[in-house]
């Protein structure tokens, strides 16, 4: 179902006069409201008067996380406080979290935009939607939670944590539709079934997955465990949330609620434009976002667009499946490695269960990329010969992908750290 006909189907060239026109609107509005938008224009020698098409967009300076740090709290607000009415925050890895501040309207918008991606990925009002993200600062659990309420569907608000319930859940209130990260659905598959739950005791229909990265492979084995079909989304909390794009059911990659955020792929490190279905870094611009406008917002995401219209009906640019962000690709005696790569290739093997740890050490000045497997079945390891050749498999598939060599440690099922949040896999030691 085509949630929103008018904004998902229209023209190309529709399109881009509503992008044009909201553009030239945001700019002139962060340009009045915001001190930090007017100091950045300023400083750049940008009018908004300047700009006057969708090219234009170029004259105008990239926005960076670190703008957001900088500026914490709500150095980066447009409107006065009695104005917002939700504040969120990201994780922040390192130091300060950064702060967003939703106005009425930005709430509006954000719940039109994951009503939409959620019917995309076959969801209607006849689902019963069990939301494991977080409900707090993250952006994920209240995000989801008002779309799906939007859209019509029965939405159990079960957050994140407590496995076990959650499976209970799942089973006696007969959800049709989960949410929540790939890692952890998995993880969720995974518990049921050493519970000794068949596949046969779920309803579930739907997965709309997203808030980190994912391969197809690593899907599959989530469609395997929960006889789901299972959906890629995408946001990141500094242009709204989840909500940014989403997949539909032609799994030829994720719808971007256009008319909403303009989308660019650059050069992350010169900054140039690059053209349809050239890999590079996603650039983001809320068209009319209120409490916080943002503009060219640098996403570290390395990703593709392609501008075709799409099977299911909708014309609304795809973005490719996300193949890693600039600050996790790994340089390896010289060579980039992607860990998606390494996902792909692990999760591509029958014998593994779709857990790894990737540990970057520095041994005799030289980098050593450490790869441990989770096994499927524990068997495995009574048998060297097997265990020896599998491991040897696993070395050559990913010597292949990679053209690196690496070291590869298979363990024993159930053993690898399980995430509840975002999976945090990489640990680089250099
Ligand atoms: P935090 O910075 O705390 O992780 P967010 O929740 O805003 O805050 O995270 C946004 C980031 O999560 C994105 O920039 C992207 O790297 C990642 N992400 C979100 N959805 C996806 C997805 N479907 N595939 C890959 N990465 C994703
Ligand atoms: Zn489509």
């Amino acid at each position: 179902m085509i949630y929103n006909k008018l904004a998902e189907t229209m023209t190309r060239r529709e399109m881009r006069e509503l992008q044009t026109d909201r553009l030239k609107k945001t700019v002139r509005y962060a340009y009045n409201n915001s001190p930090f938008y007017r100091a950045k224009f300023d400083a750049a020698g940008v009018k908004p008067s300047d700009v006057k098409t969708l090219k234009d967009i170029e004259k105008i300076p990239f926005t960076v996380k670190s703008d957001l740090r900088d500026n914490y709290p709500f150095g980066l607000s447009a409107v006065p406080m009695d104005k917002v009415v939700r504040i969120h925050a990201s994780s922040g890895t390192s130091g300060k979290p950064t702060v967003v501040l939703y106005t009425k309207n930005d709430l509006e918008m954000w719940s039109e935009c994951v009503a939409r991606i959620a019917a995309a990925a076959g969801c209607t009002d006849k689902d019963i939607v069990q939301i494991c993200f977080g409900y707090g600062l993250f952006t994920g659990g209240f995000g989801l939670h008002y779309g799906l309420e939007k859209l019509g569907a029965a939405v159990i608000p079960a957050s994140s944590g407590n496995s076990e319930r959650q499976i209970m859940l799942l089973k006696d209130f007969g959800a049709t539709a989960l949410v929540g990260t790939p890692s952890y659905a998995l993880y969720l598959g995974e518990l049921a079934e050493k519970s000794g739950y068949k596949k046969s005791d779920f309803k579930l229909r739907t997965g709309l997955l997203g808030a980190e990265g994912s391969t197809p492979e690593m899907m599959r084995h989530i469609e395997e465990k929960l006889g789901l079909h299972p959906t890629n989304n995408y946001g990141l909390s500094e242009i709204i949330g989840p909500g940014v794009s989403g997949d539909c059911l032609e799994d030829c990659g994720m719808h971007v609620n256009e008319d909403f955020f303009y989308p660019e792929i650059i050069d992350g490190e010169t900054g140039e434009v690059k053209g349809e279905g050239e890999f590079g870094e996603l650039v983001l611009t809320a068209l009319t976002k209120e409490g916080m406008p943002i503009i060219r917002y640098k996403t570290k995401d390395i990703t593709r667009l392609f501008y075709e219209p799409c099977k299911c009906g909708r014309t609304t640019v795809r973005m490719d499946r996300i193949k890693g962000r600039s600050d996790d690709m790994l340089i390896i005696r010289g060579v980039n490695v992607f860990p998606s790569q390494i996902e792909g290739v692990l999760m591509a093997m029958e014998e593994t269960a779709g857990h790894y740890e990737i540990l970057v050490k520095r041994e005799n000045f030289m980098d050593v990329l450490e790869v441990a497997v989770e096994l499927k079945d524990g068997a495995l390891l009574e048998n060297y010969a097997n265990l020896e050749r599998l491991r040897a498999e696993i070395h050559r598939r990913l010597k292949t992908v990679l053209q690196i060599d690496t070291v590869v440690k298979l363990v024993e099922p159930l053993t690898l750290k399980r995430f509840e949040g975002k999976a945090k896999r990489v640990t680089d030691l250099r």
